[in-house]
C-alpha cells in the first residue's frame, strides 16, 4: 500500500498547502484506491497525480467541516465525465447523506454510477474478505471520526521449487495447496498444503484520524498499526488554542503513537500559521521519540512494506 497526501493543511487552503484528503493506494492489493477525506479543490490536486477518480472505490469522510468535503461534489461529479461506472461508497457522520443529496440534486448532478452513502455509527463499518475498517469517535467541536484500516492475514507464498520436487502438476492442484487445501496426485500421493507454502503474512494497520484533541480514542485506534496519520494543527507554546478548538499538537500526535506502540507516525493538518522555514522547528519538539516521525506535504507520498514506512 501507499499512502499520498493530496491535501495537508488545516481549516483553509493557503499556497503551501491544500484542505485535507488522503489517498490509500489499494492498487496491488483490490485495484482501487480509497480516499480519506475531501477538501475543496481536492479533485484539482489530484489533477497533479496519476490517480484515476474512477478508480476511487471509498472515501471515508472523518467529520462535516468544510476543509475535509467541500471537494467532494465536484469530485463526484468529474468521476462520472471521466467514466466511472462502478459503485462509490461514501462512510461518514450523520448530515452526510442530506448534503450530498441536496447539493447534487441542486446543481442537477447526474452521475451515471451508483453512490451509496452510509452515515456511520462507532465499530465495525466495513469488513469483506480482505479488510476491516473501524471507526471511532474523537474529540473535535463537531462530531468527528477516526478509522482504523486492518488488512487481513495474507494468503501464504506458494514455494513452487518444493511442489516442483513433490510432482504437483501446473494448474488447479497449485491452485488448491495455496488455497490450505491437501490434493491428492495423479499418482495416488498426498501432498499436504503446509509442505509447499511458506509461513501467512500479517497484513497492515492504519489509523487515519480526523480533527482531534489528544484522546484515548485515538490511542485505541492506532494500537500497534505500522502508521497512525494525527493532525498536528498546534505546536508546544500554542496548546490552549489546540484545546479550545478541538485540535492536538505536534507533541499530542507523537504520545498517541508512542501510547499506541505505533510504528510510524504521520502529521498532517498543518496549521498555514506554520510556514515552510518553521517546519524544522516543529520536528526538533519532537526529536526525542523513538519511532520516525514524518510531517507530511501536499503530494508526499509513502510506501509501507512490513511495518517499514519510507517517503517516495
Ligand atoms: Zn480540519
Ligand atoms: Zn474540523
Amino acid at each position: 500500500m501507499q499512502i499520498l497526501f493530496l491535501g495537508t493543511g488545516a481549516g483553509m487552503p493557503s499556497k503551501q498547502r491544500n484542505t485535507s484528503s488522503m489517498i490509500l493506494k489499494l492498487l496491488e492489493e483490490r485495484g482501487s484506491n480509497w480516499m480519506f477525506d475531501c477538501g475543496e479543490a481536492t479533485q484539482h490536486q489530484i489533477l497533479r497525480t496519476t490517480v484515476k477518480p474512477r478508480k476511487i472505490e471509498k472515501i471515508f469522510i472523518t467529520h462535516l467541516h468544510g476543509d475535509h468535503i467541500y471537494g467532494l461534489p465536484g469530485l463526484l461529479g468529474s468521476r462520472s465525465f471521466l467514466g466511472g461506472d462502478e459503485l462509490l461508497t461514501i462512510y461518514g457522520p450523520k448530515g452526510i447523506k442530506d448534503w450530498l443529496e441536496v447539493t447534487l440534486i441542486t446543481s442537477q448532478t447526474h452521475l451515471k454510477y451508483p453512490l451509496k452513502i452510509i452515515e456511520i455509527e462507532e465499530g465495525i463499518i466495513f469488513e469483506d474478505e480482505q479488510f476491516i475498517v473501524e471507526a471511532r469517535l474523537l474529540e473535535h467541536v463537531v462530531p468527528c471520526f477516526g478509522y482504523r484500516v486492518t488488512q487481513k492475514q495474507l494468503a501464504p507464498e506458494l514455494l513452487i521449487e518444493k511442489a516442483d520436487a513433490l510432482g504437483v502438476p501446473r494448474g488447479p492442484l497449485l491452485r488448491l495447496l495455496k488455497s490450505g487445501q491437501d490434493v491428492e496426485l495423479p499418482n495416488g500421493n498426498v501432498v499436504r498444503s503446509s509442505e509447499v507454502t511458506g509461513e501467512p503474512k500479517e497484513g497492515f494497520k492504519l489509523a487515519v484520524l480526523g480533527d482531534t484533541r489528544y484522546c484515548e480514542n485515538s490511542i485505541l485506534l492506532a494500537k500497534e498499526s505500522d502508521v497512525l496519520i494525527h493532525e498536528g494543527t498546534f505546536d508546544t507554546g500554542t496548546e490552549e488554542l489546540a484545546r479550545e478548538y478541538g485540535h492536538s499538537t505536534i507533541v499530542d500526535a507523537a504520545n498517541v503513537c508512542e501510547k499506541a506502540g505505533a510504528k510510524n507516525l504521520i502529521v498532517n493538518h498543518i496549521s498555514a500559521r506554520f510556514m515552510p522555514e518553521d517546519i524544522k522547528n516543529l520536528a526538533v519538539q519532537v526529536s526525542e521519540y523513538n519511532f520516525p516521525i514524518y510531517i507530511a506535504d501536499d503530494f508526499n507520498e509513502f510506501s509501507c512494506i512490513n511495518g517499514k514506512l519510507d517517503r517516495i
